[in-house]
């Protein structure tokens, strides 16, 4: 696997590559590389000629109270992880090189962004969507890989991709979960004992309201409301949002009618966690 720090690393990688007529796959990442980052590693090196990953823990999309500071990161150990996937090309660029004195251009994506982490997080998305774009632009990939488990952020990328007209298949893939169902994410790092044996109740409250929406429940009140019930058994958990959207705009729904999704993000003791799951019928 080749490492590079700059854009024009990537670029002298990739240029020859992509004349050559190769298929190129792109993983963004913060690193701090687990089960649920290498599944879409593993499709993107099973769908591409060549796979390009990235290691990025973008400030702009940390608000000033966020925890960019002591976010985990393990480069090494990111690295042997990535090789070992066969990655070709890890890309992981210093803060100036990615926003250099001077930067002023910022992507907005609407509407999609309005609720959940775009209301609790200002910022949030500007700065995603435009790590992202900046991103694309630098790998110029032929098809992406994302997350189910950011699916505000899964649809967001979507709406930008469609919007700037990006010739880039976007791929969404399942949340790979801990054996008791925790979503697996890099913050997870943060949690005391305490703190992640009460962690699987979101997944828990979530699975519980699949659960009556299969039954026929079609209320988002009635749905919120047994998440909210199931995680008031730990005091500890500090709810931000309960939200059920419409899967393609994010928009809040009142009774479900179409694909949907409960999302939800809470504070455990200063750790942010956000989870979903996707309600369909039949
Ligand atoms: P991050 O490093 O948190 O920015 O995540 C990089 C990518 O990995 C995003 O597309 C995430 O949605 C995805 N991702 C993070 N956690 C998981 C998980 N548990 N299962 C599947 N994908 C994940």
């Amino acid at each position: 696997m080749q490492r590079a720090t700059t854009i024009a690393g990537v670029r002298e990688v990739l240029k020859p590559l992509r004349a050559a007529g190769k298929r190129i796959g792109f993983v963004p990442t913060m690193g701090y590389l687990h089960a649920g980052h290498m599944s879409l590693v593993e499709r993107c090196v099973a769908e591409n000629d060549v796979s390009v990953a990235s290691i990025f823990v973008n400030p702009a999309q940390f608000g000033p109270n966020m925890d960019l500071d002591r976010y985990p990161r393990d480069p090494e150990g990111d690295g042997a992880k990535l090789a070992a996937a066969g990655v070709d090309l890890c890309f992981e660029p210093a803060v100036e090189e990615i926003y250099p004195e001077g930067f002023g251009t910022w992507v907005e994506v609407d509407k999609v962004t309005e609720g959940m982490d775009g209301a609790s997080r200002p910022g949030y998305f500007r700065g995603i969507c435009t790590v992202v774009l900046k991103l694309f632009e630098i790998v110029r990939p032929d098809a992406a890989y994302f997350g189910e488990k950011d699916l505000q952020q899964a649809v967001t990328v979507r709406r930008m991709i469609e919007d700037l007209h990006l010739e880039i298949d976007l791929s969404v893939l399942p949340t790979v979960r801990e054996p008791d169902g925790l979503a697996m994410s890099s913050r997870n790092a943060y949690l005391n004992d305490e703190d992640r044996a009460v962690a699987p109740l979101l997944h828990e409250a979530l699975t519980g309201a699949a659960a009556r929406f299969r039954e026929g429940e079609r209320s988002a009140d009635a749905l919120v409301a047994h998440v909210r019930e199931v995680l008031a058994r730990a005091p500890a958990i500090a709810v931000d949002y309960i939200s059920v959207v419409d899967l393609r705009d994010m928009q809040p729904v009142e009774s479900i009618d179409g694909d949907a999704c409960i999302a939800l993000a809470v504070d455990l003791h200063g750790t942010r966690l956000i989870d979903n799951i996707i309600l369909r019928d039949g």
